[in-house]
């Protein structure tokens, strides 16, 4: 006989959609998918209500390509930053630790992720080059790299390094202290801090 398809399109759709994220296999999708079908329908529709809104109210600033509402945005905007000083991070999540500390006054750079030759990301994937260009162009005096100190954070920080040296800039980089291999975005305050104050010429 020939097998029916007993499970209905809309059901593998989302399957294979959440199957597309970072760290979903198909079993998870699965088990995602059949979670949300048995919630109530006010949870798959805020679900769904915060996906949209995801793409459709945020946009990436021009300046230092962090996420935000309106570009520019609220730091670049910000009369009280300093644009002496830029900090370079990975992802938006890492600007989100960085102010978390209250420290740092000056401005940011997102490079929205760094380069791996396993995955495929070079730095042409990067915002590397918009970064040259604001260095080329604008104020800054210091450029913070504080990528991840994992190896792919290592090999961008050491990247853009080589880039920056035909520039009259001093580049630092994070005391060491941060977990290695760890993620910025979950390093705690206190060690922010003195990896932010401890930050040396490189
Ligand atoms: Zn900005």
């Amino acid at each position: 006989v020939q097998p029916l398809k007993t499970v209905p399109e809309p059901v593998t759709r989302l399957i294979d959609e959440l199957s597309r994220l970072p760290g979903i296999g198909p079993k998870t999708a699965s088990r995602l998918t059949f979670f949300l079908l048995r919630a109530s329908s006010e949870q798959a529709t805020a679900l769904a209500d915060a996906l949209r809104d995801l793409k459709a109210r945020t946009t990436f600033c021009e300046i230092c390509f962090n996420i935000t509402e309106a570009s520019p945005c609220v730091v670049c905007q910000s009369e009280e930053r300093s644009a002496r000083v830029i900090c370079v991070v990975e992802d938006p999540l890492d600007v989100l630790a960085i102010e978390r500390t209250r420290e740092f006054v000056g401005l940011y750079h997102v490079l929205h992720g760094a380069i791996s030759p396993m995955e495929g990301i070079g730095p042409d994937d990067l915002k590397i080059r918009e970064l040259i260009a604001r260095v080329a162009e604008g104020s800054a005096e210091e450029i913070i790299l504080a990528t991840n100190p994992s190896l792919e954070g290592e090999n961008t920080a050491d990247f853009i390094r080589r880039k920056l040296a035909l520039y009259p800039v001093r580049v630092t980089r994070l005391a060491r202290g941060l977990p290695v291999g760890g993620d910025l975005e979950y390093a705690d305050e206190v060690t922010l801090i003195r990896a932010l104050e401890g930050r040396r010429e490189i």
